[in-house]
Parts: C-alpha cells; structure tokens; sequence
C-alpha cells in the first residue's frame, strides 16, 4: 500500500481529458498572460464565491502582501494576526514594516478567537488578518463587530478554506474570504482548488479596494505605462486559470470528499482517549483541508515515527509558532502568553487527507493508530 499526504496525479486522472483539452487550447491560443482563460476564471470565481471582485494573483503570499499593501497604512502600524499559522499570514507584515502583534489561538478551533483580541488592541492597530486555519472558519461574526466598534480593517487568510461557508447568528451565509474587506487565498497544488504550479487571488466586495488591489498586482497601473502607486508583478498565469477553471466545477464535490473522509477517520479514532479530534463549530463548514488531531499524553512524536515505520505518513503543521522563529523574534509584539500556540506545535498532527483517500487507505491508518495506543 502506498500512502500519501495527497494524492494530485491521482485527481487529476480522474479529470485528465478535460484538464488537457483545456490547457492544449491555451497553448494553441497563445494568450499567456493576462488572457481569456484569466478572465473566464476570475467571472467563474467571483460567481461561486458570490462576491463582486476577484483579482487573480501569483500565490497566496502575494495575496496577502498585495491586500495590505491596498491598505492605507503607516509603517509601525499594528495588525493583529495569529501565533499559530503558516508563515506568510506574519511574514508580509513584517516585510511591508508594519508590526505583527501576536494573539493566541483557540485550542479546539486552532483559530483566533474574540477574547485574545481585546488584549492585543492599541491605538496603532490597523486591521486583523485572521486565518481560517485547516479548513474551519474563525469567528468571523465576533471579528467583524470587533473590527467595526475599533474602526479596524479585516483581511481574511483564506488559504486552507476556501468553499467553506460561515453561517451568521441572523441564519444569513458567506464564503470565507469574502466576509472581511479583503480575503486572500493560494491555488498551491495541495489546496482545497489547487493548480498545477503557484497561484493566489485576493476577494472583495468594495470596489475601491479591489481596484486598488487590481494595480497594485499591476505595477500599480490602470492605464498601461501609467504608474499611480508602487505596486509588484504579480500574474496568475493563463495555464493555471484554465486548470483552475476546470477544477472549480468539482470543487464542490472534492470538499464533500474530504468531508467524508474526516467522518471516517473520527469514527475510526473516537474511541482513542489519547487524541482529540477535529471540531466542528455550528457556525461553519469545515472543507478540511488538513485533517489535525492533537496527542493529549506527549507521545507525539513517537507516534509520528511509528506511523512512518508502517508506511502512514503524517505531517506537523506547525511545528514552531511564529514568535519561535529566528526572523520574526525581534519584530513581533506578543499580546499575551501564548500558551496554546505553544502546546499545539508540540502536540498536533496532521494525518493523511485529500480527495482520493479510500477505505482500504483510512482502515489501514485507523487501525495503525489502534496499534499505537494499545
Ligand atoms: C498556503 C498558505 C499561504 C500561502 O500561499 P502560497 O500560495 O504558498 O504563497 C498563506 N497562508 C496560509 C494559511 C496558507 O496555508
């Protein structure tokens, strides 16, 4: 049995036909960049996210840079973001020299939750850029009153979750990404919609700050050779746009996938006192992007390795919070101790999970897990 973190030529076997027909036809129309398929893919988005802008960039790290950059912000301006993320949600901060001034995460949800947020505010915060960690939407209706009664922008790290849906306390729903001013994703291959190489969009539905974002990922140009502000080359390329287009229509179905492999896994594993499961909160989807249980008697690592001896692999994400790290120790502000930062990069682990996985596969790993713990 061969096992993997993910399995993309097996999706895209499935789609092959599709998938090269749509490419080939993008070769042969020799529009590279900036061409039809960009366009096409950007309608399509902007109709299944139900938001009025898409603007299709290079990867999901631009996104976030490109959002901020949209801002109209100082340098030393603070901006709320997570310990507990991948690295990009801090580092464009950092690099664009404002202040990432760290909060907290919640322990069941892995996401920033409103009570960390009170104890992170100052008079230089300028925005929060909660992440939607792992597949599962952060609290976005507590942020957004909290961002409103402070005058805060909101930028929505929606890098692991796109397609999933946030249910507001009034029964109304919203994709993630599209709830803040701005919302930032990555079509990185192994993303719930991932292309064959790098790509990223940002979302909006105010019309300035998508126009804004649009020129900034365009060398800050409206009007070609017309720079009005500094922007970056930041291009989803034609090939992309075309697989992404294709892989859109099925977006739906993989995420139903991946939903019903995490079911199966939480079946297969309640009974294993040693680890927590992933929850689910009634006020939003989970798309599972990752699949992340938390070893309660720190034999994480052990366990780690003992899958690898039977052929399970499994991956840490992540394995130091973002105060632990070299680069950002001198430029960060910690809003309180971050306990639950800490006690999760030392005890999560993220099993196999994407839109292949089988019975067989998820039964093997089940009963290795069993093994383990006995
Ligand atoms: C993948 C990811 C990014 C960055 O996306 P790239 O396309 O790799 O630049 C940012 N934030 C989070 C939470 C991610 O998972």
């Amino acid at each position: 049995m061969n096992i993997t973190m993910v399995d993309l030529t097996g999706q895209y076997n499935k789609i092959r036909k599709e998938i090269d027909e749509a490419v080939l036809n993008e070769i042969r129309l020799g529009q590279y960049i900036n061409g039809r398929a960009v366009k096409e893919f950007q309608a399509e988005l902007e109709q299944y996210l139900a938001v009025r802008h898409v603007v299709p960039c290079a990867n999901g790290t631009d996104a976030l840079q490109i959002a901020l950059m949209a801002l109209d912000l100082q340098v030393g301006d603070e901006i709320i973001v997570p310990a507990f993320t991948f690295v990009s949600t801090a580092e464009v901060i950092g690099l664009l020299k404002l202040k990432p001034v760290l909060v907290d995460v919640d322990i069941d949800t892995f996401n920033i939750s409103t009570k960390n947020l009170e104890k992170a505010l100052s008079k230089k915060t300028k925005a929060i850029l909660p992440v939607h960690l792992f597949g599962l939407s952060c609290a976005m209706e507590p942020v957004m009153d909290f961002a409103q009664a402070h005058h805060l922008y909101v930028v929505e790290d929606n890098a692991q979750a796109i397609g999933c849906d946030y249910f507001f306390s009034d029964g109304s729903a919203k994709k993630t990404g599209t709830i803040g001013d701005i919302g930032c994703t990555s079509f990185f291959p192994s993303k719930n919609l991932g292309c064959y190489g790098d790509g990223g969009a940002l979302m909006s539905n105010d019309d300035r700050l998508a126009e804004r974002c649009r020129m900034i990922a365009n060398h800050g140009q409206k009007e070609k050779y017309h720079h009005e502000i500094l922007g970056c080359n930041s291009r989803l390329d034609a090939l992309q746009a075309a697989v992404l287009s294709v892989k859109l229509k099925y977006l739906d179905a993989y995420i139903q996938a991946r939903q019903s492999a995490a079911q199966y896994y939480t079946a297969g594993l309640s009974d294993i006192d040693a680890i927590d499961l992933p929850r689910t909160t009634i006020r939003s989807t989970h798309v599972y992007n990752q699949y992340t249980i938390r070893i309660k008697n720190g034999k994480r690592d052990a366990l780690q390795q003992f899958l690898a001896k039977n052929g399970v692999p499994t991956m840490i994400y992540y394995p130091r919070p973002i105060h632990e790290q070299n680069a950002f120790k001198s430029i960060v502000s910690i809003a309180e101790p971050l306990n639950v930062s800490n006690y999760l990069s030392e005890n999560v682990l993220s099993l196999p999970m994407h839109t292949e996985l089988s019975g067989t596969v998820q039964d093997f790993i089940i009963r290795k897990m069993h093994d383990f713990f006995s």
